[in-house]
């Protein structure tokens, strides 16, 4: 099975609870330390076997890490693992997964070999929240309920508001309506982006 590694705990003995996402489940397993193991870590895309134990979680074993071509890069690295971090609390609970999660960073590992990977991320985001239903295109305001036709923000779950209802960062109408209706960050700067991910970063 192949599967990414989105979320890994120590426990006793520097065993490790490894949660696996997969084309279609969500797997809690257990790793028992030991020298033989291959070297595992959050965001790692892995092929790997399940095995049955008497204990309530399966253990993890025949791990092979599947490499991306910007693995050693570690800014890329860094915003990549953080990223996939979010989606253990996302998917929390769920034991069968919609397969569109497994592709969607499938996608993103591929867009990330050329692509900035903080507006790699938000683009793929943008699908994601839109996949989700939860892409608000009416642009009417969290707050204050009315639509919003220049000087946007964006609270979590790029929830779109008045700036002078959040006294957060304004964005120009037109370039979250680029972002929301196209999924292109073409004419944000690198500073905006950075704010976005900041959004994202508070949880999915
Ligand atoms: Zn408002």
């Amino acid at each position: 099975m192949q599967g990414y590694i989105i979320d890994i705990k120590p426990v006793k003995d520097d065993d490790l609870i490894v949660t696996i996402l997969t084309e279609n489940h969500l797997y809690t397993t257990y790793r028992f330390y030991g020298a033989r193991h291959s070297n595992i870590n959050i965001g790692y895309k892995i092929d790997f076997e399940l095995e049955n134990t008497r204990a309530n979680i399966p253990r993890l074993k025949d791990v092979i890490q599947l490499g991306f071509e910007w693995i050693l890069d570690y800014e890329k690295m860094y915003c990549w693992q953080r990223f996939i971090k979010l989606f253990n609390p996302h998917l929390k609970d769920l034991e069968e997964v919609d397969s569109y999660y497994f592709y969607l960073l499938d996608h993103l590992t591929h867009v990330m070999i050329k692509q900035n990977a903080l507006r790699a991320i938000c683009e793929t985001y943008i699908n994601l929240l839109e996949h989700e239903g939860r892409l608000h295109t009416n642009y009417e305001c969290l707050l204050c309920e009315n639509t919003i036709t220049k000087d946007i923000s964006l609270v979590r779950s790029f929830l779109p508001v008045h700036a002078k209802c959040t006294y957060s960062k304004v964005f120009e109408m037109r370039k979250i309506k680029e972002l929301f209706e196209e999924k292109k960050l073409i004419s944000f700067s690198d500073e905006e982006v950075e704010y976005l991910w900041n959004i994202i970063l508070q949880g999915l």
